[in-house]
């Protein structure tokens, strides 16, 4: 058994025989043509080919895996015909009577060289994009139609993998990827979470020749790559395998079933999503909604803040691609155990218990501003709910909501179209909002509550801290006892309530959120299915009293 680890970029345990992937472009002829204007020629007609390949091909990709991963076709189309990728070319052939295809792969590598020296890392991926692209002219100019034939089921191995080359391979043939480079932001990476195919990257060792044809395991979550695993490895690796495979049969039986008890209460199971990128885990999993968009991770792992179109971007992504769901955006919730250095926080003795989330935008209101303007206009692509993290006090909320009402009043006189329709809601995550919940639910449209850190506060136990074990009880009727009261005073006021910390998704606890009338569940998006299959078992009226009675 020969064990290597790499990074997990698409979930799912996946097991076959390794097969090495061989570019079809590896080795191009390298020629001095005579006739400059005819090999130019040659090179336009191959252009035009690749151009028509790649939208046929988006089209494809568009009916099998959505519209993000025909976009990327669409993204290759434009490239095929960069100009600085043309003038290069044309350069090589007319100046030095390069053949058409080395003058394709040179002047490619140049353009490629110049993305890959960028500091954005956005752009500095777009190199490998141009390599493809440049790969597919060269395919033309030798006729090919640039798709790679899989010899069966395998797990596929390669350096990297353009990923127009992902999407051409059989999907009912390729089990897995690994690659030894790549980067998890990368399009491979998207592209395989986009298909479904258990992924892993930077796995450097897999290329070892010895090793083509041999039964290998990899894991998308973790990363582990085992190559010819002993029996209990094998028996470990394969019940993983067997639990995924019964989540996918639930997925078919309890896919557009409502989450509805055998008494007949409805509860909403929503996804917690951290970006555009888990739309698609939405739509698999038959999310009704997005209780939670956390949105801090669009200000995670930059140099810089993101700006107002980069935000829109992200947000009317999610809210058109979802559009007949209702999609909760978090404001910016960093701090704590999220630090991002550009915003020059200072060090802080007790940062859980300091500035964070909902206190850093209001003291900068710059930062919280350019947010919402973004939220606001993504509003006019779907229905948009806004949400303010870490609220202890109602001044705090009528704050927030002012400078939300300036944001509608500017982008009123600006004249962009936003939807009045809006709703403003806040996260019971702290005991003072619990507490004070039925004055809050006067301000706001609906309460998320925070058990995540509504633990952590009213426990006293650092989220963070592994050792504290059993003191972090989280089922601690404490916590579930004011719970009980945030249901009860939003519905007494006409707020709805929803739960999105990690609890939403405690099998063991569904009846009782039930029983308190909890109108929706935010959970991860692979928890949808087994929630609600939860909820379909459940007689709430037969347990109601003695589930309350036991929290008196
Ligand atoms: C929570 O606190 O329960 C929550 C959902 O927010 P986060 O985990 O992002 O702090
Ligand atoms: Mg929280």
């Amino acid at each position: 058994m020969i064990s290597m680890q790499g990074t997990g970029v698409s979930p799912g345990v996946a097991s076959g025989t390794l097969h090495f992937y061989h570019a079809a472009n590896a080795d191009v002829r390298r020629i001095v043509v005579f006739d400059r204007d005819a090999e130019w020629e040659r090179f336009l007609t191959a252009q035009a080919a690749a151009v028509e390949q790649l939208g046929v091909l988006a089209e494809e990709v568009r009916q099998k895996s959505g519209d993000d991963a025909a976009a990327l076709l669409e993204g290759h189309q434009l490239l095929a015909e960069d100009p600085d990728l043309t003038d290069g070319v044309e350069a090589l052939i007319r100046e030095q009577g390069l053949c058409a295809e080395a003058a394709v792969m040179d002047a490619g590598k140049a353009l490629a060289e110049e993305f890959a020296a960028l500091d954005d890392p956005y752009l500095k991926e777009r190199s490998a994009d141009i390599k493809d692209v440049s790969g597919r002219i060269v395919s033309c100019l030798n006729g090919g139609s640039g798709t790679a034939a899989l010899p069966g089921p395998v797990i596929l191995a390669a350096e990297d993998l353009a990923p127009s080359e992902t999407v051409q391979l059989d999907k009912d043939l390729l089990l897995g990827l690994v690659t030894a480079g790549g980067s998890a932001s990368g399009h491979t990476a998207i592209m395989a979470r986009t298909m479904g195919i258990p992924a892993v990257i930077g796995a450097a060792d897999i290329l070892d020749p010895a090793l083509e044809g041999k039964e290998v395991f990899i894991d998308g979550d973790t990363g582990t790559i085992i190559v010819e695993p002993d029996p209990e490895t094998r028996a470990e690796l394969l019940t993983k395998q067997e639990e995924q495979r019964k989540h996918a049969q639930l997925l078919k039986t309890l896919q557009g079933q409502p989450s509805v008890t055998l008494d007949g209460q409805a509860v909403r199971v929503c996804c917690n999503i951290a970006g555009p990128q888990d739309v698609p885990a939405v739509l698999e999993n038959d999310g009704e909604g997005v209780g939670l968009f956390r949105s801090e991770f669009l200000y995670l792992g930059r140099e810089d803040y993101p700006d107002e179109e980069t935000q829109f971007e992200a947000y009317r992504e999610v809210l058109s691609a979802l559009s007949d769901r209702e999609i909760i955006i978090r404001t910016l919730d960093i701090g704590a155990d999220k630090q991002i250095g550009y915003l020059d926080l200072p060090k802080e003795e007790n940062p859980a218990l300091g500035k964070r989330a909902l206190r850093i935008c209001l003291d900068r209101p710059e930062l919280f501003r350019t947010q919402l303007r973004a939220m606001y206009r993504a509003s006019a692509y779907g229905r948009l709910g806004i949400m303010f993290p870490m609220v202890a006090s109602e001044w705090e909320v009528r704050e927030a909501c002012v400078m939300c009402e300036k944001v509608q009043h500017e982008l009123k006189e600006e004249g962009i179209p936003f939807s009045d329709e809006v709703k403003i809601g806040i996260m019971v995550e702290t005991p003072a909002a619990a507490v004070m919940s039925d004055r809050l639910a006067q301000l706001v449209d609906f309460f998320s509550i925070g058990t995540n850190d509504l633990t952590q506060y009213t426990l006293a136990c650092d989220r963070q801290n592994r050792s504290l074990g059993r003191f972090c009880d989280t089922h601690h009727p404490a916590v579930l006892r004011l719970i009980r009261l945030v249901a009860e005073n939003a519905h007494r006021h006409g707020v709805l309530v929803s739960i999105c910390g990690e609890l939403a998704a405690d099998l063991s606890l569904t009846e009782t959120f039930l029983a308190m009338g909890i109108d929706e569940l935010s959970v991860s998006p692979r928890s949808v299915l087994p929630l609600r299959q939860k909820v379909r078992e459940t007689d709430v009226s037969a347990c109601r009293s003695a589930l309350l009675e036991a929290l008196d």
